[in-house]
């Protein structure tokens, strides 16, 4: 595809037509050659799709310094006017939503349908903005309640934190750079982004769309590159607020290096499905499916693990398997692929290394279970012993995989095992199970007869324990955004406050 005109200062075709993607530093596009450069590989057909620079230190410290440069400017710019400029943003992804299409094709391996999804979400979430930039309000307390304060009042005012690093994972690569880059930008603050560098093209792109809405220089910045690019944004003193989605261990990481910084870290999942013998299988059967395939399960709130009680067990299994067989893999160009590609081929063989740990120990393949290159087949895995790796890591890849148990208190017990806590489901028509169970599960999120699904984040979402730290979500990224402060005004020496009357 030709490089449309909007991007052509973000990307350019080298004399081999290879691409060549860009930084973005102090409103200009740049390409920094000190640190030396990477590729990114396609997962449909392992060709490359671009180079880019990896961002050497002092790159990435005047990211920062035009970042802190531009907060004065961000910070008045007039709620109405940040709606406009959204809005344009809107409209701009939606001209070029073709070539929005057509990047998560190649550096993501995302089918039609699912980028399409991705991209709506995002525009949808953009429309949604002006909700959020509405809950930038703040508190008005009167201080007459305490003895302390009679006399005074006090406004609470939500004020933007100043810079965040966003560092983001490659499974969403527009949904999720935009989560972070838009209420960020709505609350006044200024953004330095690091893109996971499998797929930094969709996000260099989103960022160019919003400089051309008309977002000061500086708004926001985009360094790419290696683990240490990363390292030296979150340690940044002038860093106010490190927002990252990515795995456990990197988030863990990320933590111990930010020091003082408040944290919004999206993690790692385990997701269950509890299936009880009251509920609708057929509606199960669907959900548990599509809840672990969609995204050729890249997603951290899969369905990771079904833990079904025995007495229905045979039941949904058989009927997942007519199910998994709609869900054709391969090529994602193909319209009637619904399952592409897995990021890499490390990550393919990642995953296989799960399937047949579970074999060895016990499990029964009843689908899939084969790898080619970057594609894993929609696999189905029953009687997964508890020992098996793929019962407590995430799987991140398109298998179903069966746990049976006798009853919700041992599926409780499974659940809690791995120490994650991001999203579970549980399908039954019992009312008191629900809530049993809804109340007992340690994660961020329920969803009772459905899958989790993130959608546009209408609903807040996020998790605890090793899922990480905040919520995101239409309003609650905001929230996540901004800080408060406490004016307070002394009413008494002009007489305004209210007085004692004393007691009796
Ligand atoms: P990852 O942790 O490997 O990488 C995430 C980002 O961190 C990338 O940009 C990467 O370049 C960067 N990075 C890696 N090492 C770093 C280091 N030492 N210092 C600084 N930056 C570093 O994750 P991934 O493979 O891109 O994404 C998959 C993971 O993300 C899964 O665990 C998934 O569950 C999680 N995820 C969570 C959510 C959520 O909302 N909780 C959403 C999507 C993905």
């Amino acid at each position: 595809m030709e490089i449309p005109k909007l991007f052509q200062d973000v990307i350019e075709k080298n004399a081999d037509g290879c691409w060549r993607a860009k930084n973005l530093i102090n409103g200009k596009w740049l390409y920094p050659e000190s640190e030396g450069e990477f590729s990114v590989l396609s997962p449909v057909d392992g060709s490359i799709v671009a180079r880019l620079p990896k961002a050497a230190l002092r790159e990435v410290a005047s990211a920062i310094a035009s970042a802190d440069m531009a907060r004065p400017q961000v910070r008045e710019i007039a709620a109405i006017d940040r709606i406009a400029l959204f809005s344009r943003v809107r409209k701009l992804l939606d001209e070029n939503l073709e070539f929005f299409k057509y990047l998560l094709l190649w550096e993501a391996g995302k089918p039609e349908h699912e980028a399409l999804g991705e991209i709506e979400a995002t525009k949808e979430r953009l429309r949604m903005t002006l909700q959020e930039a509405k809950k930038i309000s703040g508190e008005y307390l009167p201080g007459d309640w305490a003895h302390d304060t009679i006399g005074k009042i006090a406004i609470v005012m939500h004020e933007p934190v100043g810079i965040v690093a966003a560092i983001t994972s490659f499974n969403y690569p527009l949904y999720i750079p935009s989560a972070k880059i838009v209420p960020a930008l709505l609350a006044g603050n200024t953004v330095v982004v690091k893109p996971a560098s499998a797929v930094p093209l969709t996000l260099l792109c989103f960022v160019r769309l919003i400089e051309e809405a008309g977002f000061p220089k500086g708004s926001v910045n985009v360094v790419t590159g290696s683990a240490q690019v990363g390292d030296a944004m979150v340690s940044d003193p002038r860093v106010h607020l490190v927002s990252f989605t990515g795995s456990t261990e990197v988030g863990q990481h990320l933590a111990k290096t930010a020091g003082l910084k408040k944290l919004h870290l999206e993690l790692g999942g385990k997701g269950v499905a509890i299936v009880l013998d009251d509920c609708d299988i057929e509606l199960a059967a669907k959900k548990c499916v599509e809840g672990s395939l969609k995204n050729a399960g890249q997603r951290c709130d899969a369905i990771s693990s079904i833990l079904v009680v025995e007495k229905v067990a045979d039941e949904l299994v058989r009927q997942m398997q007519t199910e998994i067989a709609q869900w054709t893999s391969g090529d994602p160009r193909e319209k009637k692929t619904k399952v592409g590609p897995l990021i890499s081929e490390a990550a393919a063989e990642r995953v296989l290394g799960l399937i047949e740990d579970a074999r060895k120990k016990g499990a029964k393949l009843l689908a899939g279970g084969k790898r080619k290159g970057a594609y894993v087949e929609p696999t189905l895995l029953d009687a997964i012993p508890v020992d098996a790796r793929i019962a407590s890591e995430e799987t991140f890849g398109p298998v179903v995989s069966v746990i049976r148990v006798r009853d919700e208190e041992e599926a409780l017990a499974i659940a809690s095992r791995p120490q994650y806590g991001l999203d579970s489901c549980v399908f039954t028509n019992n009312y008191y199970r629900m809530w049993h169970l809804a109340k007992s599960l340690e994660v961020g999120g329920v969803t009772i007869n459905d899958l989790p699904r993130h959608g546009v984040g209408y609903f807040p979402f996020g998790g605890i324990r090793n899922s990480g730290i905040g919520r995101e979500g239409i309003g609650y990224s905001i929230e996540e955004m901004t800080q408060h402060k406490t004016i307070i005004f002394n009413l008494e020496p002009a007489g305004l406050g209210k007085k004692h009357i004393g007691h009796k």
